[in-house]
């Protein structure tokens, strides 16, 4: 078994419905998108078209954030998900400088989306579970999964963009994408190893 998700970039449309859908997920605080939607313009004038990209951390099968983390805090598990051990975490940031895919952020210090107004209801609750001086970021949605239920990003995308599943699984449907459609990494050529391929536009 090895977590993975094909993201199909014919069917983005750029409407952050996946990074809203996971800062709700995880009651993520200002500033930290474990999901992410970064738009760009691709061509030259008049054929110029704008490309969406989704990004999250790549659970690398070779996780360089691993290799540096000084506690073991950050490890990968046997499916495939690399997570962090928040008692363990100390903080060093390690990690950060070491992925390549800019995926981690660091939780300096309780902040509320509306600054002097103090926390609402929601943020009072949802970043309670955040604990500060430790970096955090996207693990597959690990509780869902532990629930059989999928990440939130697959689920809410409108237009299906996402796929998430068995890697080594040839019969599992990112396998079949990925074989089918041409499914390849961000920047394979770090040999990390990413569990997140794309589809071409
Ligand atoms: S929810 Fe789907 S369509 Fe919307 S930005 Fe995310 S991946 Fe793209
Ligand atoms: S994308 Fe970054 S944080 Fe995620 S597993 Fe790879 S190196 Fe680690």
């Amino acid at each position: 078994m090895r977590y993975g998700m094909v993201i199909d970039l014919k069917r983005c449309f750029g409407c952050y419905g996946c990074q809203l859908s996971c800062k709700a997920e995880h009651a993520t605080p200002p500033g930290v998108f474990f999901a992410r939607v970064v738009k760009r313009e691709s061509g030259t004038y008049p054929n110029v078209r704008k490309v969406f990209l989704p990004l999250l951390c790549m659970h690398c099968e070779t996780p360089p954030c691993e290799a540096v983390c000084p506690t073991g805090a950050t490890s990968k598990r046997p499916d495939g998900i690399v997570d962090i051990d928040r008692e363990v975490c100390v903080g060093c940031r390690y990690c950060m400088q070491a992925c390549p895919y800019e995926a981690r952020y660091f939780h300096a210090k309780t902040r509320y989306y509306f600054g002097a107004q103090g926390p609402t209801e929601y943020e009072a609750v949802g970043y309670a579970k955040h604990p500060t001086g430790v970096v955090m970021k996207c693990n597959f949605c690990a509780h869902r999964l532990a629930r059989g239920e999928e990440p939130s990003c697959v689920l809410t995308c409108p237009t299906h963009a996402r796929t998430f599943g068995d890697l080594d699984d040839p019969q599992s449907a990112v396998s079949r994408l990925i074989k089918e459609r041409g499914g390849e990494p961000l920047h394979p050529e770090l040999g990390t190893g990413p569990s997140v391929y794309y589809l071409p536009a």
